[in-house]
């Protein structure tokens, strides 16, 4: 796996970065031989997509004296382990003698570099807050970001993915058996996954088939759903009730919905209805639309809850999950029954939609269709232009629009292209579509 680090001098927001990136999900690492402050890996997982992400937190914390010391032993060790370096700096109040020293440094060793300037909320006043100095460290014009506002992170990790591919290194996630459908379960503690899960097994429609333990402690099980093989990722962590203070609960939870998320393609996503949705059930919807992960929301305990109850979650589901808007909602009850075939009807429809293919011919008459009613915006006199579009890839379905200018096509107007595409045809419910954008003359 590529390996990526993010270097700058303190505070221009290196943590922020790699929090953004990665999303949660990390692993601290302080045993390496010659470094002696703790560095953080993680990895990034987008779009099918992965590289392995090294905060280098305070290793450059005097970068006057790196140079001398510290650069010499660990800094180069570390930076030859690297792959590609972000090379970060603060874009909002100018530069210091320290990025100088850091530029020159990066310069000399003839390192891949991708130059970021963080903290830009204000793209506009960019230059005129920095002047032509921002050209002075030799990387050229920065893309620039917003960490903490996750701004322009898109077109950063794009730029990551190209960048290391074009080096020759594979970023591609492998996924061992493409064919075979895997699902995650996942919720708060008590939402009622093992529940549902026990349910499913034990319906009549279900065969368990197998049961794989991958490591000592994760469990993936196997089960004919209507005859189709199903494999259910982390039962371990369904079935066996946490051993972790009741403190810690919550935190690993969401650590072990992470991991399970990240093998699986479909997320059954397990909501308390008398709970509501809280801010790790968003947090990680959100991880799944980024990851392409289709999901299936489902309030359960719904026998504890009236008719109106009802319909003020599915309220706060628009406003707090609005960006898996696609997903289908379920309420069920492990209790009554109620509920239960509808989700297992609900994903074997996912499961069918996650690897549908759209006939070009089709995508590109409703490409033709919305770009004729609402016109692309444009600067001055120029208009962005659709040329034709395909979908390159399934599990997520990803959609490649050949196009005049890239530039000229803003985040609402292909959030529209994705709106249509699902109105016209619903064909992908569940799950994530992702446009890509390419320029063709
Ligand atoms: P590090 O020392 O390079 O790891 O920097 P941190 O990630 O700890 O960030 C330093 C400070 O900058 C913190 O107060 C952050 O909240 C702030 N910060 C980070 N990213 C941004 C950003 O995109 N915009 C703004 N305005 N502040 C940011
Ligand atoms: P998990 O921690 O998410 O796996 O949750 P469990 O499946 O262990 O359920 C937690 C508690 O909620 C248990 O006491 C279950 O009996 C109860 N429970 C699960 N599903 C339902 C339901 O649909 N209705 C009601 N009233 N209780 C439920």
């Amino acid at each position: 796996m590529a390996t990526v680090l993010i270097i700058g001098r303190p505070n221009v927001g290196k943590s922020t970065l790699f929090n953004r990136l990665v999303g949660g999900r990390r692993a601290i690492v302080d045993d390496l031989p010659g470094v002696t402050r703790d560095f953080t890996v993680g990895r990034v997982n987008w779009q099918q997509r992965t590289f392995q992400l090294v905060d280098t937190c305070g290793l450059f914390e005097n970068p006057e004296n790196i140079v001398e010391e510290k650069m010499k032993e660990v800094t180069l060790e570390l930076l030859s382990e690297g792959d590609l370096i972000l090379f970060v700096v603060d874009g909002r109040f100018g530069l210091t003698s320290a990025d100088q020293v850091l530029a020159d440094y990066l310069r000399k060793q003839r390192i891949e570099v991708i130059f970021v300037a963080n903290k830009v909320e204000n793209p506009e006043s960019f230059y005129s807050n920095m002047g032509n100095e921002i050209f002075s460290l030799g990387f050229g014009d920065p893309i620039k970001i917003s960490a903490a506002h996750g701004l322009n992170i898109d077109l950063l990790l794009d730029e990551i993915f190209e960048r290391l591919e074009t080096l020759g290194h594979s970023v591609h996630l492998e996924s061992n058996d493409e064919s075979e459908l895997k699902i995650a379960i996942v919720g708060k503690p008590n939402a009622g996954k093992s529940s549902i899960f026990n349910w499913i097994v034990g319906s009549p429609r279900s065969l368990v088939t197998e049961v794989s333990g991958t490591t000592r402690d994760t469990v993936d099980e196997t089960v004919e759903v209507d005859g189709i093989p199903i494999t259910f990722i982390d039962t371990a962590g369904i079935r066996k009730k946490s051993k972790v203070k009741v403190m810690n609960v919550e935190y690993y939870s969401v650590m072990r919905a992470i991991d399970a998320l990240e093998r699986s393609d479909i997320m059954v996503m397990v909501i308390d209805s008398a709970d509501g949705v809280g801010n790790q059930d968003q947090r990680i919807a959100g991880l799944a639309e980024k990851n392409g992960k289709a999901t299936i929301a489902v309030f359960n305990k719904c026998d504890l809850v009236d008719e109106r109850r009802r319909k003020a979650l599915l309220r706060t589901f628009k406003q707090d999950l609005y960006f898996i808007d696609y997903s289908p909602v379920i309420f069920t009850s492990t209790l009554t029954g109620e509920g239960m075939d509808e989700l297992i009807d609900s994903i074997k429809l996912v499961s069918k939609k996650i690897d549908l293919r759209l006939p070009t011919g089709l995508l590109n008459t409703i490409l033709q269709r919305y770009s004729e009613g609402t016109p692309a915006p444009g600067k001055g006199k120029k208009r962005g232009k659709i040329y034709y579009g395909s979908q390159i890839a399934s599990r997520p379905p990803i959609i490649m629009l050949n196009v005049n200018d890239p530039s000229l096509f803003s985040e609402p107007y292909l959030r529209g292209i994705r709106n249509t595409i699902r109105l016209n045809f619903d064909p992908f419910e569940g799950t994530p579509i992702f446009l890509k954008l390419r320029r063709k003359r």
